[in-house]
């Protein structure tokens, strides 16, 4: 399909709508619209819009569907997947001057925001009003961004992930017509869902520019623990065995021993470098906790696990935390001149094992760097399988070890992408997961964007 291109005519009808000062084509302002925190090449928008009202988003829409001009909102800029690089050009909606929180209605646990919102500034708000927006991206993130991609997080095993706290939303389609999504009810069984349908597309069906979210009320009492382990399998294997305990932890991450190494070079920890399984339990009692963490420790030691530390204070656990946040840097900053190709594959909890050995197996084979991790609990793995993307024969094997590990993933009735979104990396993997039904994917963006102007080359082509 071919794009329209911005000219003076179209950038005067933006001045208009937005004014001189929100709206930019100078060149730094370009570059930091042309890439996310993925490898995937850079493209450069056109123009650089801030909007600050819905009306103003219609009218720009309006314009460039016109003119077919490619749109692409813009959150934060840290996917993982090139999801808001625009790879056609265009027009970039940066939504970070959207970021007012509307409404706080504590009665009913929900919240009416702006697009913008930061979700950790979101939460520290919350915080004074004894609630909390539990999924946790880790980075700092938006809450349009954080729909944009369905994000998910560490605490997502107990809470659920974006789609299960976005009750209503405001929409501008394509075509500029604005429409709500939605109730305020936390159920609902009235027509097809449209607010799950708007979760996840990657700004491909239209711009989100309210939303009502769900929110929880903040936990009592916290408590932590980190369970070791001398191989791979006994870790994994734990995590299965908790999840089928009935047992509720809030968290629990696997780190395997090159992550942890690189962890406490980068945070100053002292972890023993060996599998890791970091757990935590959310709930009104420390009492209830202490019960919950015994229990715990015995599924550990039923699986060999040589080291047990439950007695983590409110500090220690939040450098704990902080670590994990910090397990992507730690990777960086130890392999400097590296690029790192990630892997975001979830399988049903019973083959967490196996895809976490296949993983390994996979990036030994092709003679490979690589570092696991992941929100076990919810049978997600990450991997960030490193090369050097000017060194062709050898970022090839990167690019086949991602092949042959997404295909285990969906072999296991898994997915490519627990969290980080399809973007342009996990396009490829798009036929085999869904079949048929991706010919259905395609026609609603079609009938919600016939000229194919939202975040154009994102999810399919
Ligand atoms: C260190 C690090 C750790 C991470 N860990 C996690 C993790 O644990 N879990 C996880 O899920 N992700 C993780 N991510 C990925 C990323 O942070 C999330 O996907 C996040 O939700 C992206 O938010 P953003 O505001 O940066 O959005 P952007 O990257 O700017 O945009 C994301 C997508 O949403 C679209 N979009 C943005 N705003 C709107 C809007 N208002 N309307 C419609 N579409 C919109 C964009 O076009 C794009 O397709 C991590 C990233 C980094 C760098």
């Amino acid at each position: 399909m071919g794009y329209g291109r911005m000219t003076d005519r179209e950038w005067e009808s933006i001045r208009k709508i937005v004014g001189s000062e929100r709206v930019s084509m100078g060149e730094s302002i370009l570059d930091l619209h042309s890439k996310d925190e993925s490898f995937h090449q850079r493209r450069r928008p056109d123009v650089v819009v801030w909007p600050i009202r819905t009306e103003e988003i219609s009218e720009i829409l309006k314009m460039a569907n016109e003119k077919r001009i490619p749109v692409t909102p813009w959150g934060a800029g840290t996917s993982l997947e090139g999801n808001p690089i625009p790879v056609e050009g265009g027009i970039v909606l940066d939504l970070q001057q959207m970021n007012h929180i509307h409404e706080i209605r504590k009665e009913d646990l929900q919240v009416r925001v702006e697009p913008g919102v930061i979700y950790k500034e979101l939460n520290k708000t919350l915080s004074r009003y004894g609630l909390f927006f539990p999924p946790d991206p880790g980075a700092s993130a938006t809450i349009g961004g954080m729909i944009g991609n369905n994000a998910s997080g560490i605490r997502t095993i107990k809470y659920g992930s974006t789609k299960d706290f976005v009750l209503g939303m405001v929409v501008v389609l394509p075509s500029g017509e604005v429409i709500r999504v939605g109730t305020n009810a936390v159920k609902t069984s009235s027509g097809y869902d449209l607010c799950r349908l708007f979760v996840g597309s990657e700004g491909t069906l239209g711009v989100v520019t309210e939303v009502n979210l769900r929110l929880t009320g903040l936990p009592a009492e916290f408590m932590a623990a980190v369970a070791q382990f001398h191989s791979i399998r006994e870790a994994t294997d734990t995590v299965f065995q908790i999840m089928c305990s009935g047992l509720s932890p809030a968290a629990l991450e696997f780190l395997d021993a090159p992550t942890v190494q690189v962890v406490n070079q980068f945070k100053k920890l002292s972890l023993g470098e060996k599998p890791t399984l970091f757990i935590e339990f959310h709930g009104a009692s420390a009492t209830g906790l202490k019960e919950e963490l015994e229990m715990i420790k015995e599924i550990c030691q039923e699986n060999q696990s040589f080291q047990f530390d439950s007695g983590i204070g409110r500090e220690e656990r939040n450098r704990l935390w902080e670590a994990r946040y910090g397990v992507r840097e730690s990777i960086k900053v130890n392999n400097p001149g590296f690029t790192p190709l990630v892997i975001d594959t979830a399988v049903p909890i019973s083959k967490y094992s196996e895809m976490v050995e296949w993983g390994q197996k996979v990036v030994k084979k092709k003679g490979l760097k690589g570092y696991a991790f992941g929100h076990a609990g919810s049978g997600n793995l990450h991997m960030e399988i490193l090369g050097i993307p000017e060194e062709k024969a050898q970022w090839q094997r990167v690019r086949e070890a991602e092949e042959e590990i997404v295909h285990f993933a969906l072999e296991c009735g898994g997915t490519a992408t627990g969290e980080h979104g399809v973007g342009i990396g996990k396009k490829k993997f798009m036929k085999k997961e869904h079949g048929k039904s991706l010919a259905l994917m395609k026609q609603i963006k079609k009938l919600l964007d016939p000229n194919g102007i939202m975040n154009p080359g994102k999810i399919f082509d």
